[in-house]
């Protein structure tokens, strides 16, 4: 779909929704330049498209399950075969390395591939002679139109989270992505018709709050997964809740690394730059706090240190660039604005990123190199908020309780990691650390696709 305008996918096909409607600037973050318009549905188009959902998923819920497994192994198949071109598509408008884009098709794709599964994960249970003469059982049954909405990061991994699953359960999937990089679900979503998927049992509407809101009232809507910042998941989730549907939404993070005195601390410092600054740390998983024991806080400081200078930023289609640009150039001055209130507020700034060195130089692109700092006090706005950018912070604790009673206090409880050669420390920390997905010696616990994602 890389042409001066997007389209919504609806019925089998690209739509341009109605005419004169609202439009947003699509940019490529690499240079700065406006690369298309992506429309923006009203309300009106987004009951238009799913008064289509509610009949198409009529008749895909009777369709076998047998057909509906063929279709996925087909999606399947088609992913595979077009990675590079939807991974191409990630990189043109989120700005992420290639390798990474190709990295979360690929994580995507885990998701597609359980999904093939469907006739053994819809196996209901039955019970005989539960009283004289009678039996029960259960099966589970499609809820009708569900609906995705998505954040600006893993484009491919987020949509594949949802649509497989609730495609293959027999539902008809109305998905809403972020409007700032469109391109790579409306790919998607051909070449799951291309397998075979029937006309209307997946659209893609483009829009922002109003196509949001409309989905979340429509009373034909009987389930909604959201992934995206915490205030708008609290708004999904309240406002689907009051309209009677399921609702699961997924928020914000600020996920932490405890470095104890006994770890490796080359593997500590190679996981915090590849988990502090992978996709620029435009990723709900990135580490963005390191908890150093203050015996060997020095040392690990100097090896990370060390580790982020050597860090090229450049676009994401240059070869060996391991950071590109931020999404927006709004995006990247309120990150660039973190750094500056963190040098304000006293903490020290051990690599500067503000000003990168971009080769071929970086024109008006939204680059923002990583940035490192050491003694963060957790009263600092770049310890308490969410900045979704190439910012680390190192706090130096004096204990494993310690580091445990930080985490915990943090109103973001995501994804945690530790690391340390004591398996008995493992283990209590596991235990008693309030975070959804915990690592052990990794540098994020990232699920993969046969196990649910969630924080806590
Ligand atoms: P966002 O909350 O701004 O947008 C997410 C979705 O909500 C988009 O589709 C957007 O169009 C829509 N939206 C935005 N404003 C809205 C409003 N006022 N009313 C209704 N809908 C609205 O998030 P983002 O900037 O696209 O993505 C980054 C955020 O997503 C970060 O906070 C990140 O941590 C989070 N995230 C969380 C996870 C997770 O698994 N918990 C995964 C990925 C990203």
């Amino acid at each position: 779909m890389v042409g001066d305008r997007i389209y919504h996918w609806h019925h089998g096909s690209a739509w341009t929704g109605a005419e004169g409607g609202r439009v947003a600037d699509v940019f490529d973050p690499a240079t700065g330049a406006v690369a298309r318009q992506v429309p923006l549905a009203s309300a009106d188009e987004v009951d238009e498209v799913v008064a289509a959902a509610v009949a198409a998923a009529s008749e895909w819920r009777s369709s076998s399950l047998t057909k509906r497994a063929k279709t996925l192994f087909a999606f399947r198949e088609l992913i595979v075969r077009h990675t590079d071109e939807i991974a191409a598509l990630i990189t043109a408008e989120h700005g992420k390395v290639l390798d990474d884009a190709r990295g979360e098709v690929a994580r995507g794709l885990e998701v597609v591939e359980f999904a093939c599964g469907i006739p053994h994960l819809l196996k209901g249970s039955h019970s005989e002679s539960v009283s004289t003469g009678a039996d029960s059982h259960s099966v589970r049954q499609p809820v009708g139109v569900a609906a995705g909405i998505t954040p600006l990061n893993l484009k491919a991994k987020k949509n594949l989270w949802m649509l497989p699953i609730a495609v293959a359960c027999g539902n008809a999937f109305v998905l809403k992505p972020s409007e700032r990089d469109p391109s790579a679900s409306v790919r998607l979503a051909e070449l799951f018709t291309d397998a075979g998927l029937p006309d209307g049992v997946l659209s893609v509407l483009h829009g922002d709050h109003e196509a949001v809101d409309a989905l979340l009232t429509n009373p034909s809507v009987g389930a909604v997964s959201f992934v995206g910042s915490t205030p708008i998941a609290r708004h999904v989730f309240e406002t689907a809740a009051t309209s009677g549907k399921r609702v699961q939404a997924l928020g914000g993070a600020k996920n932490h690394m405890v470095v104890l005195a006994d770890a490796d601390l080359d593997a500590a410092a190679d996981a915090a730059v590849s988990a502090g600054y992978g996709s620029a740390g435009e990723r709900c998983m990135a580490i963005s706090v390191v908890v150093a024991a203050d015996a060997i806080a020095d040392e690990l400081v100097a090896k990370i240190a060390e580790r982020t200078r050597t860090l090229r930023v450049g676009a994401g289609t240059v070869e060996g660039s391991d950071l590109g640009p931020l999404i927006t150039a709004a995006h990247r001055d309120r990150v660039a604005g973190y750094v500056d209130a963190g040098v304000e507020a006293g903490a020290e700034l051990v690599v500067d990123g503000r000003d990168p060195e971009v080769p071929g130089g970086s024109g008006d692109g939204f680059f923002l190199g990583p940035c490192l700092f050491d003694r963060v006090d957790p009263s600092m706005s770049i310890y308490t908020d969410e900045i979704f950018g190439p910012v680390l912070c190192v706090v130096r604790t004096s204990s494993l309780a310690d580091a445990v009673s930080l985490v915990n206090a943090n109103p973001y409880g995501n994804g945690v990691a530790l690391f340390t050669r004591d398996g008995a420390a493992a283990r209590w920390f596991e235990a008693e650390v309030e975070v959804g997905m915990v690592g052990i010696n990794v540098p994020l616990p990232v699920r993969v696709g046969f196990y649910s994602v969630g924080g806590r």
